[in-house]
């Protein structure tokens, strides 16, 4: 779970989770069929995401990557495609490639967000 605890996030926190989200909801939106929620008990510092709904499943993912990139170790925070850490599970690790491929991809032939593709990872 992420901690009700949170710290301030600087703006450009708030904004790759956004990213996240958004990425993960348009990706769940066209791969699951199930019926999407907002993610639930979000510390307040959170509670713009709550705009993004997925399925159960693409919640969990998303709560872990939320916790990874709360928890990144790196004062620099390089995208994380470039980094060296390497905080995720393999498994996510592809998901989230998965994931950022193919939103990415959908956000643009729609016009949208071109800037946010090399963006994260
Ligand atoms: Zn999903």
């Amino acid at each position: 779970m992420i901690p009700h605890k949170t710290p301030h996030l600087t703006h450009k926190e708030k904004k790759d989770l956004k990213i996240l989200a958004l990425f993960t909801s348009v990706y769940c939106r066209d791969h699951h069929a199930e019926t999407r929620e907002p993610l639930s008990s979000l510390p307040r510092q959170l509670a713009c995401l709550e705009k993004y709904r997925c399925c159960a499943s693409c919640r969990d993912f998303l709560i872990y990557a939320i916790e990874r990139r709360l928890n990144c170790p790196l004062e620099e925070r390089p995208a994380c495609k470039h980094c060296h850490v390497h905080c995720y599970r393999p498994d996510h690790r592809e998901k989230v490639r998965e994931i950022m491929r193919y939103s990415g991809k959908a956000l643009i032939r729609r016009g949208r967000l071109d800037l946010l593709w090399h963006y994260l990872f």
